[in-house]
């Protein structure tokens, strides 16, 4: 049903709603969920304890609000991240957070962006951006990656300057794609960015890190770009590494007067304490989860080594999914593989499909499935 349809005439939708369907992949109930990019490890007992006990000594605190401005999660994060990336010099005022960073990305834009702007990104990349642009009236411009999903410096120089954004979104490692931006383009897209905002201000660059914990050895954060670039912003999200989807956790780090541009437009209270201490004891099992992502890394190596041994294109992957195609009939592809009980996404491209990393007996159904549908 389209919402034009069940919303009542007398309703004042705004009219580039009409029409418009809720964002979201299928949920269906199949036996292989290889779809949405999950972690596919439940937490551990000991992980499970630790935020039962954390829930339970907030809910005494209930009948208050929460700490707006959540310090010790914040110096938790940043302490985290000098662990993860080596980055140097992060402190609570260099990091924010929100319900996922869904929610922090439309902070930046109800923060820098806004009517009269716009905001860039370059596709094929994470179909959410644009929705953030509408919900605050940003303009939105894509430009393009190239043939191999890379960003050619050049391109995005030339596109920066002729719509002159207030915000660059860079997904690196890249949804759909997987393939991670090395510094060098980073660096040529911020330097790019430098005063072609409003009133000569610098555009803001978000680099969507959400599957950073996924990058293969070699790759570098952009953390490392943070102190030269007041102007740069670096979400992480707990959604994927953490195992932690369903809390809704995700942050930025970036320098402190950019973070506090965000507490402006933030809703009172936006973090729960349940939320709060939910995050802060899954942080405190870090070095565990982190083992697990090394399995991920590796049975993600062995999918995409799986896939071009039979021939399918398969963009190198730093996160935990792969992308592989062509296919003349994707769909017929994603719908064999359902009717097998292993649900992956049809995204990206035209012909692709998008498969999540998930335990080795999910691969292996997959792999299985994939071989039946495509009469290997
Ligand atoms: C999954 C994902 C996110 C994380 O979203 P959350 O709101 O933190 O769950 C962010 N960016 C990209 C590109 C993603 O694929």
């Amino acid at each position: 049903m389209r919402v034009s349809e069940s919303a009542p005439p007398t309703l004042p939708l705004r009219p580039d709603l009409r029409g418009v369907h809720p964002y979201g992949a299928p949920q269906l109930d199949v036996p292989v969920l290889l779809n949405v990019n999950e972690n596919p490890y439940a937490p551990t007992p000991d992980v499970v304890a630790d935020i039962a006990t954390a829930v339970a000594e907030a809910a005494t605190g209930l009948n208050r609000y929460p700490d707006r401005d959540f310090p010790a999660l914040r110096a938790d994060l940043a302490a985290y991240l000098a662990a993860e990336s080596g980055a140097v010099g992060l402190a609570e005022a260099n990091l924010w957070a929100a319900n996922g960073s869904n929610e922090v990305m439309l902070h930046v834009l109800q923060a820098f962006g806004g009517p009269g702007r716009t905001a860039l990104s370059f596709a094929p990349t994470y179909s959410m951006y644009p929705e953030y642009a509408r919900d605050t009236f940003t303009g939105w411009f894509t430009g393009r990656r190239e043939a191999d999903f890379t960003l050619d410096p050049e391109h995005a120089r030339a596109t920066i300057a002729r719509h002159r954004p207030s915000v660059i979104f860079l997904a690196s490692p890249n949804n759909p794609t997987g393939t991670a931006l090395p510094l060098s383009t980073v660096e040529a897209v911020l330097d790019a960015a430098r005063g072609v905002g409003p009133d000569g201000a610098d555009a803001v660059v978000v680099v969507d890190e959400a599957y950073a914990e996924f990058r293969r050895e070699g790759t570098s954060s952009a953390l490392a770009l943070l102190p030269d670039n007041p102007h740069l912003a670096v979400t992480r999200t707990m959604s994927k590494a953490f195992a932690l989807a369903g809390a809704r956790v995700g942050y930025l780090a970036a320098a402190p007067a950019l973070v506090d541009a965000l507490r402006v437009v933030r809703l009172p209270y936006h973090l729960s304490a349940v939320t709060q201490a939910v995050a802060r004891a899954a942080l405190r099992h870090a070095p565990s989860l982190l083992a697990q992502v090394a399995a991920l890394r590796a049975e993600r190596d062995a999918t995409v080594a799986w896939l071009r041994e039979r021939n399918l294109r398969v963009p190198d992957s730093d996160a935990n999914f792969a992308l592989f195609g062509v296919f003349d009939d994707r769909t017929a592809v994603w719908q064999g593989l359902l009717d097998r009980g292993v649900l992956i996404r049809a995204t990206g491209p035209d012909g692709w499909l998008r498969v999540s990393i998930g335990t080795p007996g999910e691969m292996a159904a997959f792999r299985a499935a994939l071989e039946e549908v495509l009469g290997w």
